[in-house]
């Protein structure tokens, strides 16, 4: 046990001194101490199973012994200066982003956060087709910024506040929950349940949503959308985590005109960036922009570090192999038992979509959801939730968990679950 904090005491300073709107979710928040690769640590000692990763933050690993190592090196020699001096950092880091990405995507702006990225991504889009109106997908997350607030289409992260002028919505394709049915990836390794109301083995759920898509354009104005914002699969995608793929929109076969990162690139440290091409750079280029923190070699040498690690670890083929064999093993759970609904992903981001039954797929109510979640943490797993109605599990680990961890992971969630079943006979 780790003496020098008292539980009690950093709660209470956190209910007087820190963001009310920072909710913890569990019964009694954890107390963390300490990472290292797919493992946290709390202030008692315990060990968690990590499966979210500081929400799907921790690419390859907390304190991955490359990048701890590559930041220790940066931080003894410059920490900071601005972008008006060079630093070969980021130079060599821009260098190396975009020779992971197709062309034309070769220019690069780094920021602080994801927000911060779409924000820029968003101004990058109206200056260069001088159009305004934005479509985003219903329930994406695109960001907490009053500009990329806009775009994000989840009830509870909005505030009543006038925000995001010229977004518009559309509808998501879900084959689970969305009224059309349909079928999953040709890909997927897993298969959706659900019944569809296609006939004949030919699937019409793409046309319906095409057509919506159609129908959200003619909300604009006519003819001249400044852009389109997607996630590739709500939520998190990038470097190498669908496995398939290093980037989440290859999965689709398409390439955008601005790509937005976050999260997963600098391992946790706080960095995001922008990429997009020559021309469209040249638009913002006309008069100055600029970023204090954007581009400083401390975040240039993690992103660095975070990609060899991911090469070096085979970390893209590591989310292939364990989010397959992952994503079997909980089919396995969902075909046993009836509130598990859906499971469904690629790679290491896999959902498990909690219902009342799978017939009306209501989601499951939501403190059955947090009762089956906290047995889960109390066993030693850490899981995501999402999802509008927050009736999805997620699991999104570090990239470097073993097929025994997954083993670990699986055989908790199944005991939570048959304790919940008991909890409900028992009533
Ligand atoms: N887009 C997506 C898909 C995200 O998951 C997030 C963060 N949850 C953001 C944008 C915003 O990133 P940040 O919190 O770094 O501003």
């Amino acid at each position: 046990k780790y003496q020098s904090y008292s539980y009690e005491r950093m709660l209470k300073i956190r209910e007087q001194n820190v963001s009310p709107a920072l909710r913890t979710f569990y019964k009694k928040p954890l107390l963390l101490h300490q990472g290292y690769m797919q493992w946290l640590f709390d202030y008692e000692g315990r060990r968690y199973l990590d499966l979210f990763a500081g929400i799907v933050t921790v690419s390859v690993g907390h304190c991955h012994p490359k990048v701890t190592m590559a930041i220790q090196k940066q931080l003894a020699r410059l920490w900071h200066t601005t972008n008006i001096y060079m630093h070969p950092s980021i130079q060599e880091y821009a260098e190396k982003l975009t020779l992971l990405l197709p062309d034309p995507l070769k220019v690069v702006y780094l920021t602080n956060s994801g927000s911060e990225a779409n924000d820029l991504a968003m101004f990058m889009a109206r200056l260069y087709t001088r159009n305004f109106d934005i479509i985003s997908f219903r329930g994406a997350y695109h960001g907490g910024s009053p500009y990329a607030l806009g775009l994000t289409s989840i009830g509870p992260y909005k505030h009543g506040v006038a925000n995001g002028f010229g977004c518009s919505t559309t509808m998501l394709p879900d084959v689970f929950r969305g009224p059309w049915g349909g079928s999953n990836c040709r890909d997927s390794p897993v298969q959706t349940v659900r019944k569809c109301s296609c006939s004949e083995g030919v699937c019409h759920a793409n046309d319906q949503y095409i057509e919506q898509f159609k129908d959200t354009l003619n909300t604009c104005v006519p003819k001249t959308i400044a852009g389109f914002i997607s996630e590739p699969i709500q939520v998190q995608t990038g470097f190498g985590r669908t496995g398939s793929h290093f980037w989440g929109f290859q999965t689709h076969g398409v390439v955008p005109d601005i790509v937005t990162l976050a999260k997963g690139i600098g391992n946790g440290f706080p960095m995001a960036a922008v990429v997009t091409t020559k021309e469209i750079a040249n638009s913002l280029a006309q008069n100055l922009h600029f970023n204090t923190f954007g581009g400083n070699p401390l975040a240039c040498v993690v992103g660095a570090a975070v990609l060899d690690a991911i090469e070096e670890d085979h970390l893209q083929k590591n989310s292939e192999d364990v989010g397959t064999y992952m994503l079997l093993e909980l089919a396995k759970l969902r075909d046993k038992f009836e509130i598990v609904g859906d499971v469904r992903g690629k790679g290491l981001m896999i959902g498990i979509e909690m219902v009342t039954d799978k017939d009306t797929r209501h989601p499951l109510p939501t403190e059955e959801i947090s009762e089956i979640w906290e047995d889960c943490k109390d066993m030693g797993v850490l899981i995501g939730r999402g999802g509008l109605y927050n009736q999805t599990f997620r699991i999104k680990p570090p990239m470097c968990i073993t097929k025994k961890d997954a083993d670990f992971a699986v055989e908790v969630i199944h005991t939570a679950l048959e304790r919940h079943m008991e909890r409900v006979a028992a009533k």
